[in-house]
């Protein structure tokens, strides 16, 4: 007796505390097996989906409430594996390397991951600023602030004078000798060094840029700057941390060196030869392509004083060959996660990319498995992430038409949940 009257208690409670969501797709996209399926239920639990069920299913527990997308599309949350949520390109950003404290920083980032956020990507990759980027996605586990699930690599690693440099272009009194506590390598034992500090400030993966950059206020938009011991050092102590390493790289050789010292993601990959690509694929490194980047770089390097006169070349240069490298790439079977380098970009604008990526010869639902199961994959979350499944976060977004046969659908996202909880609702 005493038995069942816990059991009725526990069933009871247990009816109370329900309050699952029900949400009815008139389509959703199974990303697992690349189909689009009609009339589904997704029954959400707390912050996990409970199940898929076929048919519109009606809400058994009157605390449960409904959400009717009969007349969407309903995907997994998007994931951007290059992004930089700290800053934005503007007229003055050169200038605000100067003016700027982290706490400038930070506040504006705040208004970049929610603009993130709504545009439908869930989770990113954040690849580098200050360190912000780390007090940031803090803030937004704890629900202070709406943002995506972020990976953060903290401080991009560089050599002196390298890509990510922080005084690359200060008079020599403010230059000074940046080490690798500041993200600056010159041996083996500084890359040790830099990848541990990495995990003290606690970043979750290491970014190196293993060739010069677009934006840095230096000449060369292409050359190796790392040696292969060095970077053969980063990923080793990497692994002892449980960080995968992202290489940005513009340049054949130093890209080469980069994936045969074991990185995992190659980022832009601009003058990539038919080599390289091989290589890619033997090493199973994935290419993060930032075609919308390569667009804005392009755009802005015409307008006057946009730029600093040592960039305006180097965009002209590389740019406009992104999308390019991109096609070649993807045809011959290279590896590709979804990444754009937003920041570069407005932030909000990431689903653009898309539409670069199938005008570039990839199929629709390619480009959409590329942003949801393969970043999964990456970042360790193939049972959490990417998918639209029994005991997967219910990061769930929705869109007017079937992207499938319109891809331009994804950048209008008309509904945004992350972790069971609705941020937007159009
Ligand atoms: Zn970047």
């Amino acid at each position: 007796m005493k038995l069942i009257t816990i059991l009725v208690a526990i069933f009871i409670t247990s009816n109370i505390m329900a309050q699952d969501i029900y949400i009815h797709a008139g389509k959703l996209v199974d990303t697992k097996n690349g189909k689009v399926l009609n009339d589904q239920t997704i029954i959400v639990s707390g912050q996990k989906i409970k199940s898929v069920e076929k048919g519109f299913i009606d809400p058994v527990s009157e605390k449960d409430s409904l959400i009717d997308l009969k007349t969407k599309t309903v995907l997994p949350g998007f994931t951007d594996m290059h992004v930089h949520l700290e800053n934005e390109t503007n007229p003055s950003k050169y200038l605000q390397r100067f003016t700027n404290n982290p706490a400038d920083d930070a506040f504006s980032s705040i208004g970049f991951a929610e603009k993130t956020l709504m545009a439908g990507f869930t989770t990113v990759r954040d690849l580098g600023g200050s360190g912000v980027n780390i007090a940031l996605r803090k803030a937004i586990n704890s629900g202070k602030v709406a943002g995506p699930r972020i990976f953060t690599a903290g401080k991009s690693l560089a050599t002196t004078g390298g890509h990510a440099d922080p005084t690359n272009g200060m008079n020599t009194a403010l230059t000074g000798d940046p080490g690798p506590k500041d993200g600056v390598v010159n041996s083996v034992e500084d890359a040790r060094k830099a990848v541990r500090q990495r995990y003290k400030n606690g970043a979750d993966l290491i970014k190196i840029t293993a060739t010069g950059g677009v934006l840095s206020v230096a000449k060369s938009s292409s050359n190796p700057q790392f040696f292969t011991e060095e970077i053969e050092e980063i990923v080793k102590t990497a692994k002892d941390y449980g960080f995968h390493v992202a290489a940005h790289a513009h340049g054949d050789e130093g890209m080469q060196r980069a994936v045969k010292a074991g990185v995992t993601t190659i980022e832009h990959g601009t003058l990539m030869s038919e080599e390289t690509m091989d290589i890619m694929k033997k090493y199973g490194a994935y290419l993060v392509p930032t075609i919308t980047a390569g667009k804005e770089v392009t755009e802005k390097a015409e307008i006057e004083n946009y730029y600093p006169e040592l960039v305006v070349p180097k965009a002209r240069e590389i740019g406009p060959k992104i999308q390019n490298t991109f096609a070649k790439a993807y045809k011959r079977g290279v590896p590709i996660a979804f990444g754009t380098d937003a920041g570069v970009f407005k932030h909000g604008d990431n689903a653009k990319e898309f539409g670069f990526m199938v005008e570039a010869g990839m199929p629709e639902m390619e480009a959409i498995q590329v942003a949801t199961i393969v970043p999964a994959k990456i970042l360790n979350m193939e049972k959490e992430s990417g998918q639209l499944a029994k005991g997967f976060y219910a990061d769930i977004i929705a869109v007017d038409e079937d992207p499938t046969q319109n891809i331009k659908t994804l950048e209008d996202v008309k509904f945004v949940m992350k972790e069971g909880k609705v941020y937007k609702n159009n």
